[in-house]
C-alpha cells in the first residue's frame, strides 16, 4: 500500500495540473475567468497566455464584451407597466365591496 503515499488524485493532479494552458484551455476557461472563478494559479496561466498568444486576445475581448452585454440586457427591476398593473390588480381585488 506504499502508492497511497502520494494521495488519491496523483493522476487527477498529473491530468489538470499544467504549467502553461494552451489555447484550448484558455477556450475552456475563458467563461469562469470573466466570471472571476478561476483559482489564483489558473488565472495567472491565463494571463500568461493571452499575453504571448496572437489568437486568444481577440477572443477574450469578445467574449468578455458578450457577458458585459448579457448583463446589460437583464432587466433589474420589473418594468413600471407591468408593475402597475400588478397594483392595479391587487387594489382591484382589495377593494371588492363584500358580498351581502
Ligand atoms: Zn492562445
Amino acid at each position: 500500500m506504499r502508492a497511497m503515499s502520494r494521495g488519491p488524485f496523483g493522476w487527477f493532479r498529473r491530468l489538470v495540473g499544467k504549467d502553461e494552458f494552451d489555447c484550448r484551455d484558455v477556450l475552456a476557461n475563458c467563461s469562469d475567468y470573466v466570471d472571476e472563478e478561476l483559482s489564483e494559479r489558473d488565472a495567472e496561466k491565463f494571463d500568461a497566455h493571452v499575453r504571448d498568444c496572437p489568437d486568444c486576445p481577440p477572443y477574450v475581448a469578445t467574449f468578455k464584451a458578450t457577458v458585459r452585454t448579457l448583463q446589460d440586457l437583464e432587466p433589474k427591476t420589473a418594468p413600471p407597466e407591468l408593475r402597475e398593473r400588478i397594483r392595479a390588480q391587487i387594489a382591484a381585488e382589495s377593494d371588492h365591496p363584500p358580498a351581502s
